[in-house]
């Protein structure tokens, strides 16, 4: 490969899940396409990330070509949205899938990634101040209980059990439930690959 390729197969080798065979693969497949292909994917790349922005309220990316009040989503603003339950997930996906489900009516927080087991600075790692914020926030406005969808491995657990730490003083200032789904999800299983029957389960489940 010469350094034009190499330069793109390293960009493709940074997306989650693509080892550099993989990536090698896509840049050849782009040099087979002809160039109207290779423009529209170069101007949609642009277009995605002008016209994409993150929810003040939520974090989830949405486009900003819906205008809300305040900088939030359409789904923060929702008045069919069930403000009294509250799911924290770890990533747009997550929240996307679950929204194709359509057996959750309540709103999100997305978390934007999960704590490894004995990390020294789990602040870092996700949006834990800014779920504090959210949590107190909408406790004023109704919100009863937190569910933590996480994924079902020992990061998702780990996580689990430092968020609680930190949502505790709100949990008991505001008669708050903090939840996690049921073991419907199997290990392993991750909410971004989930059906909706089993989804229906695991919040039926919940505990
Ligand atoms: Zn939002």
């Amino acid at each position: 490969m010469n350094n034009d390729l190499n330069k793109l197969s390293e960009y493709f080798a940074k997306f989650p899940g693509i080892g550099n065979r993989q990536s090698k693969r896509f840049v050849y497949f782009i040099l087979s396409r002809d160039e109207k292909f290779v423009k529209d994917f170069a101007d949609t790349l642009l277009s995605v990330k002008k016209n994409t922005t993150q929810c003040s309220s939520c974090y989830r990316f949405y486009s900003s070509r819906v205008k809300t009040e305040e900088s939030t989503c359409e789904l923060c603003v929702d008045f069919d949205v069930n403000k009294e339950i509250l799911m924290v997930v770890e990533k747009d996906v997550d929240l996307e899938n679950v929204r194709k489900t359509g057996v959750f009516s309540g709103s999100f927080f997305v978390l934007g990634g999960s704590v490894p087991i004995l990390d020294k600075k789990p602040a870092e790692k996700i949006r834990a101040k800014e779920l504090f914020m959210a949590v107190q926030d909408r406790a004023k406005g109704g919100l009863k209980e937190v569910i933590l969808a996480l994924s079902v491995n020992p990061e998702g657990e780990n996580t689990i059990l430092y968020l609680t730490k930190i949502l505790e003083p709100l949990a008991e200032k505001y008669s708050l439930k903090i939840s996690t789904l049921g073991r419907g999800l199997s290990t392993g299983t991750e909410l971004e690959y989930s059906d909706s029957d089993t989804l229906q389960n695991a919040l039926k489940n919940r505990g």
